[in-house]
């Protein structure tokens, strides 16, 4: 039985979906105003293992990510370059797709955009307002959380240990300090929509409430997103998605602890920070995955470069086994003997690791155990090809497939990876071409590569190849 840590229940609890069957997740993505950093990488990561780990146990998963298209970091990034903030966004949301690509992340089924949904943004605001939770001063909606019950819940507070203890945004104009912005009134030379309330854009909070409600339904299961997110934007959240639907918003609040450097957090504003795209010239995806496999997704993971190397060190040893086993099965002299290597103990471990509030380290340990024990078994002369086939299987299904540190459809040796990447050059090329709306470069790569004797596949999760 899974179990999950539930911010909310502040325990672990049985992870039971609302529908059978299926999962709906719901993953703060980021602002789009720069490539992000490693830290945020980590959190994008953590999310990935817990998706793919409840693929793995059968359920269907919708997983949506939203991009945050439109805020104050946007419009100021868009001043300093004097392009328009659409613009940034645009650049900025086709850097994200191809970082997370790079760093092995699965597709989510859906990256909704805030500009996107500025309808039903502004359809859940006049409902917040009817329902008696929102008021209008001079054209700036404001949420008011003391007319919330639950207000705090989440965050383990109540209204008036928040109202002293936190940083929150002064305006003379608010009822009360905590209170947040809904609609912001557009200012001179900013991007804004029409609304019932006078040009404006949305804040922050209100539009993954708008957004989860329309892609995921009114309540849905898993909500995450790192530790800094609880207070104020999910409890936020939180109160106008309840406060508009009447109904209980999330079932679990799943939350990821930071990615820290000199035991501070990395951050864009501390400038303490590394993008995903420098640290991937270093390390390779598997790598890092590896790293942050390493550190339960709650707990807090210092950067350091001991650390990547150690994990690169352990990953050379999973990856020799590969090899080995390949060239057994090259070697195509098998033993008829029984096969008494016990897979089956490995994929429990592995499993009961995961079902515990998705342990990766725990698993990871046990992919070691599998490397050690199955490299001493290989030693041995009575191999059959069934173990060779089982052996490639579970690193197939666990560290393949959940945690994505092993890629057996690499090639093996240098010359032909230097190939597969540069293939994969092209598709990520060909990606960037169609989300510049630029087709007649996106088909010509398709084609000159056709020529090659490369033939692409698209498929909705990613592009593949053969070669003919
Ligand atoms: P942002 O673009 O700043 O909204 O962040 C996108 C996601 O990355 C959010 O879920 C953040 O909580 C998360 N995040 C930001 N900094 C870190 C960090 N140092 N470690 C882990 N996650 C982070
Ligand atoms: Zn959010």
């Amino acid at each position: 039985m899974l179990t999950v840590y539930n911010t909310l229940a502040r325990k672990k609890e049985n992870f039971v979906p609302l529908i059978e069957n299926e999962v709906r997740m719901y993953v703060c993505g980021p602002t789009v105003y720069d490539f992000f950093h490693i830290g945020n990488a980590r959190s994008f990561v953590n999310s990935d293992f817990i998706r793919r780990y409840l693929e793995y146990k059968g359920y269907k998963v919708n997983f949506v990510m939203n991009l945050t298209d439109i805020d104050d970091k946007i419009i100021k990034k868009a001043n300093e370059e004097k392009i328009t903030a659409s613009e940034i966004a645009k650049k900025y949301s086709a850097a994200f797709l191809d970082d997370i690509n790079l760093l092995g992340i699965k597709k989510a089924t859906l990256y909704p955009k805030a500009t996107e949904h500025i309808g039903e943004i502004i359809e859940m605001i006049d409902k917040l307002i009817k329902n008696g939770f929102a008021y209008n001063i001079d054209g700036n909606v404001f949420y008011d959380v003391k007319k919330f019950k639950g207000y705090g819940t989440l965050s383990g507070k109540n209204i008036e240990e928040l109202e002293s203890g936190s940083r929150v945004e002064i305006n003379e104009s608010k009822i009360n300090p905590l209170d947040f912005s809904l609609w912001k009134k557009a200012k001179e030379n900013e991007p804004f929509w029409e609304s019932p309330w006078g040009k404006g854009r949305p804040g922050w909070h209100i539009e993954c409430s708008a957004m989860s409600c329309k892609h995921l339904g009114e309540s849905f299961d898993i909500h995450a997103g790192g530790s800094d997110l609880i207070f104020p934007h999910h409890e936020n959240e939180i109160a106008q998605s309840e406060a508009a639907t009447g109904k209980s918003f999330v079932k679990y609040w799943l939350h990821f602890g930071f990615l820290n450097i000199n035991e501070e957090k990395m951050s864009k504003s501390l400038g303490n920070f590394f993008t995903a795209r420098d640290i991937l010239k270093i390390y390779n995806a598997e790598t890092l995955r590896l790293f942050f496999s390493q550190t339960h997704y709650a707990s807090q993971l210092n950067f350091s470069d001991e650390l990547l190397n150690a994990s690169k060190k352990g990953l050379e040893k999973i990856e020799t086994l590969i090899e080995r086993l390949e060239q057994k099965m090259d070697e195509d002299k098998f033993s008829n003997s029984e096969n008494n290597f016990k897979f089956d103990n490995y994929y429990k471990s592995f499993e009961s690791a995961m079902d515990d509030d998705f342990n990766t380290p725990q698993a990871v340990a046990v992919i070691f155990d599998f490397t050690r024990d199955a490299n001493k078994y290989l030693s041995e002369d009575n191999i059959t090809k069934e173990f060779l086939l089982n052996a490639k299987e579970f690193l197939k299904k666990t560290a393949q497939e959940v945690l994505g540190i092993i890629n057996l459809d690499k090639k093996k040796n240098n010359e032909s990876n230097l190939e597969a990447e540069l293939i994969e050059l092209m598709i990520r090329l060909r990606v960037e071409a169609k989300q510049n709306k630029n087709f007649f470069l996106a088909d010509q790569i398709r084609d000159e590569l056709k020529k090659l004797g490369v033939i692409l596949q698209d498929t909705k999760e990613r592009t593949t190849y053969k070669k003919t």
